[in-house]
């Protein structure tokens, strides 16, 4: 495929006062960081891509299901039907969209190892993710390292979004001291998830990132964005005034309590999906041909380059290169904690 770069594609984002000749230079030097590829994320690497960003670096843990097409714009059902990864049927997609943005797929689960090379090159980190733990983390990062992020979020008909520009405005943990306990919050299974409030949510956030990466951060958003697409409510929340006011464990004290292992744990629930992940990071990675012959006596084994898959116990195993499973059929970690060591060691 041969890279359209005629000065038409972006004319009507550069005839745009905001951005201009030089804007959209900028946006081709800079790079992303985009922490999940689900539903905001593949409103926010669509939206990025067309604009003509520079580096796409796409992190996402988890596989496409038929469930997701509703409101993941970028999936389609040859992806569900291939078992594709989220990050790489997205980078393929972006690909044909605009073959001149180097997007980089990255298949992990975000911790506290990797979540540091992972931003440690980007000018903005988005967050396309879809837990409070995933997010305390990027903040702890983006806060420590002096990076701006974009946190959004999404549940039934409403969604939130706040800029954060470490140092100039208040943190995540400035506004939301602590992440809501399992259970306490809604999730996508329970309250289910609008589409449309997702396309909102990330149009903020992909505005908020073309601002700071065309170098305006005097039009940054310095609120905390609430919408309830449904209940018709618009509400703009002053948090400026939370700045050095709160004794924020993270901006003031800057104990990263995330990153330093303190908080946060390795088995995570999924959210909506009935499943529960377990991470085991293994030195080397898995060999799918020996594991499915380990695994042929319970019934059907089958994998590509990306993943394998099984049943057993009347639980669906999603087993991943870097030992990674996803296991649906529980959303009981220590139940799945047992079914890991029970079908895969350790
Ligand atoms: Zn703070």
């Amino acid at each position: 495929m041969t890279a359209d770069n005629s000065p038409d594609r972006y004319s009507r984002q550069m005839r745009f006062y905001g951005i201009g000749e030089d804007g959209q230079r900028r946006l081709a030097d800079s790079h992303v960081t985009l922490c999940g590829c689900g539903a905001l994320g593949t409103v926010l690497a669509n939206a990025l891509v067309r604009a003509g960003v520079g580096h796409l670096r796409l992190v996402d843990r988890d596989f496409i299901e038929t469930s997701n097409l509703q409101r993941q714009v970028l999936f389609d059902e040859h992806d569900v039907a291939e078992n594709l990864p989220k990050a790489e049927a997205a980078a393929r997609k972006l690909a044909a969209i605009n073959s001149a943005v180097h997007v980089e797929p990255v298949v992990t689960d975000i911790d506290r190892t990797n979540i540091l090379e992972l931003v440690g090159d980007a000018d903005v980190i988005l967050d396309g993710t879809d837990n409070f733990e995933v997010r305390y983390l990027i903040n702890d990062a983006a806060v420590k390292l002096g990076k701006p992020w974009v946190y959004g979020g999404s549940i039934g008909s409403h969604g939130q979004t706040m800029t954060i520009l470490p140092g100039e405005t208040p943190c995540l943990r400035c506004v939301f001291e602590a992440a809501p306990a399992p259970g306490e919050a809604a999730t996508c299974e329970t309250a289910g998830v609008l589409s449309p409030v997702v396309n909102i949510i990330a149009s903020y956030q992909v505005t908020e990132g073309l601002k700071i990466l065309t170098g305006h951060r005097e039009q940054v958003n310095r609120e905390l964005i609430f919408i309830d697409v449904w209940e018709n409510v618009y509400r703009r929340i002053k948090i400026a005034p939370l700045l050095g006011k709160v004794d924020c464990p993270c901006c003031r004290r800057r104990r990263f309590e995330w990153l330093d292992g303190e908080m946060g744990s390795h088995t995570t629930s999924l959210c909506g999906r009935n499943a529960v992940q377990v991470a085991h990071r293994s030195a080397a990675r898995l060999n799918f041909e020996e594991l499915a012959r380990n695994l042929e006596a319970l019934g059907e084994v089958s994998y590509n380059r990306f993943l394998l898959k099984f049943t057993a116990d009347g639980y669906e195993f999603t087993v991943f290169p870097d030992g990674r499973a996803i296991i649906k059929g529980t959303s009981d970690v220590e139940r799945a904690r047992t079914l890991y060591a029970k079908y895969l060691g350790h």
